[in-house]
């Protein structure tokens, strides 16, 4: 069993198998990215499984599969496969763009992939253009009905901005209540990556907007979850997740480990430590070392504190995938 430095029990790693995106969503990723890491440097699919079943061994028992966009790497189905055959009971779950799911859902099925998080911020061509500075609407929705259709279980992330698709928080509720998936609100996290003068909604905004055309209760969180649960009249259930309030901090049992191989403890902070060097000499010892260091010193909390501070994160989501 895995545990860190304050006594958390840790058994969820993210892991990013690339930064690049075929978006540049306004909250994420600057319009024009610098340098890219050259494709040399990522850990192939076979090193990142060596630490994985590190991970695994050790007591991780839910992974999903980040990025930037996870599906732009070639033969994902494939590093899914290896996983999955390693232990088939393993939550194994993907967030993506949606953009080239139309063509991938069904060998992601097939490879063992139970769960998708599919990002949607706006049901109208133009915003959704706007906020991912690219078209994409049409095609996100396309892999949504087809990962719904290949029975994958889905998830719907929304980033809701103040003046820029603040007024669809209730159509993309029903719309993902008319498809039987649950929608998460994700607060705007501040981040030195982002558009400068984005803002925005707060969980008490999200939920005074729903409050004003359907009743529902707070139903808590699911442990270790991040997001708040709220469940309507009729039993449809929604989230928001809300890390300028810390509480899901205190039961955080998440790490994350990027497509470089840097091993990083909390979303928020610099600290990282490497495991390239040992699963490229294939030592296994070495990267359980490295794992158990890097939990010895995870933070106890994130610094998001309210959004009228202004705090910011130098971590960018396309690395760490969120
Ligand atoms: N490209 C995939 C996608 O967009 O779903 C996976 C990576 S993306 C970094 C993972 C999640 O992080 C997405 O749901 C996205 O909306 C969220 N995200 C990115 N930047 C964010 C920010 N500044 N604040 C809140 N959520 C953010
Ligand atoms: Fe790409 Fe996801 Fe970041 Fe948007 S949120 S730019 S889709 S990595």
């Amino acid at each position: 069993m895995l545990i860190d430095g304050h006594g958390r029990r840790v058994s969820y790693l993210r892991v990013s198998v690339t930064e690049r995106c075929n978006f540049r969503c306004q909250y994420c990723m600057p319009e024009k990215p610098f340098s890219w890491v050259p494709k040399e440097n990522l850990l192939s699919f076979e090193d990142l499984f060596l630490f994985i079943k590190v991970g695994i061994d050790e007591g991780i028992d839910k992974i999903r599969i980040t990025g930037g966009e996870p599906l732009l790497r070639a033969d994902l189905d494939k590093f899914i496969k290896m996983i999955n055959d390693y232990k088939s009971d393993i939550d194994l779950a993907l967030t993506t763009n949606g953009f080239l799911l139309k063509e991938t859902a069904k060998s992601l099925k097939d490879a063992g992939l139970k769960r998708i998080n599919i990002s949607l911020d706006s049901l109208k061509a133009g915003v959704a253009m706007k906020i991912a500075q690219r078209d994409v609407l049409v095609k996100v929705l396309e892999g949504i009905d087809k990962a719904l259709h290949v029975g994958l279980g889905v998830k719907i992330n929304t980033v809701p901005l103040k003046g820029i698709n603040d007024d669809e928080v209730l159509d993309l509720l029903e719309f993902a209540k008319s498809k039987s998936m649950t929608i998460r609100y994700i607060e705007y996290m501040e981040n030195r990556f982002a558009k400068d003068k984005l803002q925005g909604l707060s969980s008490q905004e999200i939920k005074d907007i729903i409050s004003k055309k359907y009743s529902f209760k707070e139903v808590g969180r699911i442990a270790s979850s991040p997001a708040h649960l709220y469940e309507l009249e009729d039993g449809y259930r929604f989230g928001i997740i809300d890390p300028h309030n810390h509480d899901f901090c205190e039961d955080c049992n998440r790490i994350r480990l990027t497509a470089e191989g840097m091993l990083i403890p909390c979303l928020y902070f610099d600290e990282a430590m490497s495991i390239k060097d040992a699963v490229q000499s294939g030592d296994v010892q070495g990267a359980a070392n490295v794992l158990k260091e890097v939990l010895a010193n995870k933070p106890e909390k994130n610094k998001w504190t309210s959004q009228s501070d202004n705090e910011t994160s130098q971590r960018a989501f396309y690395e760490t995938g969120g």
